[in-house]
């Protein structure tokens, strides 16, 4: 079930995506009042904006004009809103993001075909293991595309251990759609439990929230950890509740792919101008075909670099790699810059790490500082060097380690109201 439009040559996939931008800029014109006055404001005759190289020409959307405008994004008046979903803003309080009939089988679609993109079929039956509730997209999304595509779903939900293995035994799920830390928790709770997990009939993972990979596509340290212990195909997914579009990878494994029917994709510098192929760059996306509230030019925060050679699976679409990190939690340290996920990966070696944030901070001097606090149940000064000597080695860093006890870790990681752990604490933003 590969869409014929992802077969299609690039310059026909330019040509199918010019065409739905007409319609975009058209659609957002007449029914987003945010829209129609930025248009206004930068004087931007629409009908210039014909090619997607034309897009430079239009202002970009920031999560701060999200939150700051958010009931001006909205396109349609209230009556049509089906499902209200929201997203934890920059500025503190969260945008809220209005789907419409339409945008939920566009919703449908987009997990249907990634999960066919992973190689699920209407034989398939998969265990959600993440909420669908609590105004989050993602479980609805997953339940909907499950839907579309006729395969079984048995909707767990997020956490206990003992629910889910026995959902596993009884229901014999192919796929498990689960964030791949958790997978530990299941496989340590097999364990204890004596259940023969490389016998459960699980065969793969639609894995979300947490890298896997490294940059060459390898499984990082999580992915090995993981499939040493279970023997299962696991397939990073990216997405977002502002683009209502999913990046999924094929049986390739070698990035998410782009779904040009959904979704236009650049590679943005700081002067949101794109970056030379194959540079990291800001992953910026306008969605195509929403209804409820359509983005343009939409700056996500996410560093990635994109890829285009063609893959092996025949889809010709563009494939964005692991995101690097957030933007905004680039460190800066003495004259090399890294991302908080690449300090997942040292932490997740270490098995007598039992929970940490990362702090970044400016110190006296004007520079970054990394502190890393660690609950654990060894706080040996000779761990404590073994884990410094990892990061000087893999990352060129020197961070300050601080042992704490597991419930200041969890106080740290869930604030109030935070539906996800918090693991990095940046306080260069609070000046
Ligand atoms: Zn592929």
């Amino acid at each position: 079930m590969i869409p014929k439009i992802e077969r299609a040559s690039v310059q026909e996939i330019k040509a199918f995506q010019e065409d739905k931008l007409q319609a975009l800029l058209a659609y957002v014109n007449t029914h987003s009042a945010y829209y129609n006055r930025v248009f206004k404001e930068n004087n931007i005759a629409l009908e210039t904006i014909k090619t997607l190289d034309d897009l430079t020409q239009l202002p970009v959307t920031t999560k701060d004009d999200l939150q700051r405008y958010n009931d001006d994004f909205l396109c349609v008046p209230k009556t049509k809103i089906i499902d209200y979903v929201t997203t934890s803003g920059t500025l503190g309080d969260p945008v809220t993001f209005a789907l419409t009939d339409k945008d939920l089988d566009r919703l449908a679609y987009n997990e249907a075909i990634s999960f066919a993109c992973a190689g699920i079929t209407p034989d398939d039956v998969l265990q959600l293991t993440t909420t669908i509730d609590r105004r989050f997209m993602a479980g609805l999304a997953y339940f909907l595309g499950v839907r579309k595509l006729g395969a079984g779903i048995i909707r767990v939900g997020a956490g206990v251990p003992e629910l889910q293995w026995d959902s596993i035994l009884k229901f014999k799920p192919s796929y498990l759609i689960v964030v791949p830390s958790f997978l530990l928790k299941l496989i340590e709770y097999a364990k204890q439990h004596h259940i023969d997990i490389n016998a459960s009939g699980v065969k793969g993972a639609i894995c979300i929230g947490e890298s896997l990979r490294n940059q060459d596509f390898s499984l990082n340290t999580l992915g090995q950890k993981i499939t040493s212990a279970w023997d299962l195909e696991l397939f990073s997914t990216y997405a977002s509740t502002e683009m209502n579009t999913a990046f999924t990878e094929c049986e390739a494994q070698q990035g998410g792919h782009h779904h040009p029917e959904l979704i236009i994709v650049e590679i943005l510098d700081d002067a949101h101008q794109p970056v030379a192929p194959g540079e990291v760059g800001e992953l910026t996306i306008t969605t195509l075909g929403v209804e409820g509230m359509p983005l343009l030019r939409f700056k996500t925060g996410d560093m990635v670099k994109a890829y285009t050679k063609v893959c092996s699976c025949g889809r010709n679409t563009l494939r964005l790699g692991p995101v690097i990190g957030r933007k905004k939690q680039m460190v800066k340290y003495k004259g090399t810059t890294l991302y908080p996920p690449a300090m997942d990966n040292i932490l997740n070696d270490f098995s007598d790490v039992e929970s940490y944030v990362i702090e970044i901070s400016h110190n006296n001097i004007g520079t970054d500082e990394i502190c890393i606090k660690i609950a654990s149940k060894n706080t040996s000064e000779e761990f404590q060097q073994n884990i410094k000597d990892h990061f000087r080695a893999k990352l060129r860093v020197s961070p300050k380690i601080e042992f704490h006890d597991f419930k200041t870790i969890q106080k740290l990681q869930f604030p109030k109201m935070s539906r996800k752990p918090v693991m990095v604490i940046d306080k260069r933003t609070e000046a």
